[in-house]
């Protein structure tokens, strides 16, 4: 049975099936088959999206923060009681299991909750004057104006969730761009908002050519902030033509993270935390653990463990429930991951298990442990957004945090411990704007999200989430 819904862009409060630019497939990744046809923006829905966006903000920007809060927070009780049928437009699209797709939901509508309430404490400040003439110096804090905002297929609803949710709560109105991989759960979070009264305008969603419609719209005089999530080179050059117009920008890019294993670690448990956390999304997870550096005492173990709970996951459709891991999102992720296997194999590491592509219909890949890996091979460097993991075996601290903080990454940094000591000093010399110690979980709705170094700029989510979608505005009163 196929629910998954008719692909549209909304502009104005209107869904428009068609597109200027033509249309493309929604393919879904488990078995090749098409879900549906996605109309593609040009430049007349654009322009028209641009001037919904404008006017759209002149009203939401005028809502008091209460008031927006709630049809905000009537849109995440929709999401709520949709989690089932949205779940599974997720998995049909995107792939992951759909336990997975129903987390992904609930959490999308707890994060946008968590936004709409920090938005009622956008609070200023009186500042005291230097002097009598002065009355009063007040810092408000106000909306930056209509915001563009990219989205990557790998948490179809989430990630678009930390970015509308902010812009929302800030009183932004937004023009978002999903990937069109996975154009469906963004429409889904997009009908929410739409049934749940948000007026015309404060909300527009466009697919099309992702060059040409980034290009677009940050060249437009409305938009004055844009958020991207994707590729570090992709992050780059929409970060030059935001310059240009001096855009508000932030970016949450690639990752490599490491986790640090220390000799005092519980090998087994790590291992099973770290199985669960590698292959979660196939590996397609900005701040997926990837390079395991181990105390040379416990390398056996370790590696014996985690190998033997990969070859255990169960991989196929995420429509079944018994499946541990899903297809990767396209098929030129499979020849990428191939690459990269056959790259360390020539380099000298030694594969511990999978490897290899299955021979079945969909973009399947098998949950892949590389060891003894040397610092020439590419995947040392290059981020896998896939399911291998690299473990390699340590007998000096010093040189193994230099190895952690060695690339140009630093988004998350994992480190297992016993010694708290130890975890305080080493956590505080790993160079990643978000450190697990003993755990995976850096992403919550309360707590910032960001990468430092070429991972990126600015954080979503926590404060700071929403923070980068306000001003800071002085208004200063002296007498006549
Ligand atoms: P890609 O760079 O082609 O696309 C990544 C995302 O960026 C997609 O959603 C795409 O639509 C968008 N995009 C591409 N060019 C754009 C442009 N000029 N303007 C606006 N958006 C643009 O890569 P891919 O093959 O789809 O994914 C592979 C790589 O992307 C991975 O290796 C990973 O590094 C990166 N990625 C990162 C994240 C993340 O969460 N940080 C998510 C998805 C992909």
């Amino acid at each position: 049975m196929n629910d998954y819904p008719a692909p549209a862009l909304y502009i104005d409060g209107r869904w428009l099936d068609t597109g200027s630019a033509g249309s493309r497939p929604v393919v879904n990744p488990a078995d090749e088959s098409v879900l549906g046809t996605l109309p593609l923006a040009g430049d007349a829905e654009l322009d028209l999206a641009v001037a919904a966006a404008r006017r759209g903000f002149e009203a939401w920007k005028k809502v008091p923060a209460h008031a927006r809060w709630e049809t905000v927070t009537r849109a995440t009780r929709l999401l709520r009681e949709r989690a089932d049928a949205l779940a599974r437009v997720m998995t049909l699209e995107q792939g992951k299991p759909l336990a997975e797709s129903r987390r992904e939901v609930l959490l999308s509508a707890d994060i946008i909750d968590f936004l709409a309430e920090e938005g009622k404490r956008a609070y200023g400040r009186l500042v005291p004057p230097r002097s009598d003439a002065i009355l009063a110096q007040a810092v408000t804090r106000v909306p930056v104006g209509p915001a563009a905002l990219f989205t990557p297929w790998n948490f179809p609803m989430n990630l678009p969730a930390r970015k509308v949710g902010a812009a929302l709560a800030a009183g932004c109105s937004a023009i978002l761009k999903p990937a069109e991989e996975t154009p469906g759960s963004a429409i889904e979070l997009v009908r929410a908002f739409h049934d749940a009264g948000l007026p015309p305008g404060v909300l527009n969603l466009v697919c099309g050519d992702p060059a040409q419609v980034s290009a677009h719209l940050i060249g437009s005089d409305g938009i004055r902030k844009v958020s991207f999530t994707g590729s570090i080179p992709v992050g780059k050059h929409l970060g030059e033509l935001c310059a240009r117009g001096v855009k508000r920008f932030t970016a949450e890019l690639g990752g490599h993270a490491p986790v640090l294993v220390l000799g005092d670690a519980d090998a087994a448990r790590v291992a099973r935390l770290s199985v669960a956390a590698k292959y979660r999304n196939a590996g397609q997870v900005c701040a997926s653990p990837t390079r395991f550096l181990v105390h040379e005492s416990l390398f056996k173990a370790f590696v014996d463990a985690f190998a033997a709970g990969a070859r255990q996951l169960r991989i196929g459709s995420g429509l079944e429930s018994e499946t541990g891991m899903g297809p990767l999102i396209h098929a030129r992720r499979i020849g990428a991951m191939e690459a990269l296997v056959e790259d360390a194999l020539a380099c000298g590491a030694t594969l511990a298990c999978g490897g290899r592509r299955l021979n079945v219909p969909g973009h399947f890949f098998e949950p892949t442990v590389l060891i003894d890996v040397p610092d020439s091979a590419r995947i040392m460097r290059e981020e896998p957004f896939g399911p291998i993991a690299v473990i390699n075996a340590w007998d000096d601290l010093d040189a193994a945090v230099a190895q952690a903080n060695a690339l140009p990454y630093g988004l998350s940094a994992y480190l297992f411990t016993r010694d708290l000591a130890l975890a305080h000093t080493v956590a505080a010399r790993l160079e990643a704007g978000m450190v697990g110690v003993n755990h995976f979980g850096v992403s919550q709705p309360e707590t910032p999200f960001g990468g430092v170094k070429e991972s990126g700029y600015g954080s979503e989510s926590g404060q700071e989430g929403l923070a980068a979608y306000l001003d800071t505005k002085l208004t200063s009163f002296a007498s006549q």
